[in-house]
């Protein structure tokens, strides 16, 4: 997250960066000395504790209990060997549980099963992409004419007040009648300003949710098929779950 162009300004999609039409969280300055930040090692110092790729996100579903992960040594007598084997097992806080333990490699062939099965392949993903750019598209010309459509409203009620005013210093109306209609006006001009605001701010708050939920369902697909370590399958796990 503290390392996403979005949150400056910035949209980058399908490799093509451009200027976000939202309004920016934080500035390009502070965005840049955090980047600084994160590349200064700060964990040096510490003992790094061994991680396992899978603890801390998957639950058992038999029990719901957390599933935690122990390492255990083998010793190979006949060729001296030692091999470390990595197991996985529910914690069965939570009560009775019949599940057994499941080595990392029968553990990593359930996930990405698992994962598979919210996995968006690459056909798709094109038609995705194109969809997107679409509602992209729309959405913009939808707020564009939106806006538009409010700020003219909000012109005509700045145009009656004045009008008002004008009738009330010429005498033509009473003053009782001018606060009342007076009231009314202000009503409907404070709500105009706040649904200007609204449009402007919430236009396409779902559009980086959806970009980021094709690029990392796209991705999913392509990670499940790859040969790829464990602890790349348990980020990409964390972000599809
Ligand atoms: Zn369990």
């Amino acid at each position: 997250m503290l390392s996403r162009p979005f949150y400056f300004g910035k949209i980058e999609y399908g490799g093509i960066s451009s200027e976000g039409k939202h309004i920016p969280l934080i500035s390009k300055n502070l965005f840049d000395k955090v980047q600084n930040h994160l590349k200064v090692d700060y964990s040096t110092n510490k003992p790094r504790k061994y991680e396992f790729a899978f603890t801390g996100f998957i639950k058992c579903s038999e029990c719901g209990g957390s599933i935690t992960a122990e390492k255990h040594t083998k010793y190979y007598k006949k060729t001296d060997r030692r091999a470390e084997y990595v197991y996985y097992r529910c914690t069965k806080k939570l009560g009775v549980c019949s599940q057994p333990y499941l080595d990392e490699e029968k553990t990593d062939h359930e996930i990405r099963e698992l994962v598979k099965t919210v996995s968006l392949n690459r056909v798709w993903e094109g038609d995705f992409k194109k969809l997107f750019a679409e509602d992209e598209n729309n959405l913009y010309l939808k707020v564009e004419s939106k806006l538009l459509e409010l700020t003219s409203s909000l012109q005509a009620v700045e145009k009656k007040l004045d009008k008002l005013l004008e009738s009330f210093l010429d005498e033509v109306v009473d003053e009782e009648s001018y606060q009342l209609k007076k009231n009314q006006l202000l009503d409907i001009k404070l709500n105009l300003k706040s649904k200007i605001e609204k449009t402007k701010s919430e236009g396409g708050t779902w559009l980086e949710p959806l970009s980021e939920f094709i690029n990392v369902s796209a991705t999913a697909d392509k990670i499940t098929r790859a040969k790829n370590k464990s602890n790349d399958l348990s980020v990409i796990d964390k972000k599809v779950g």
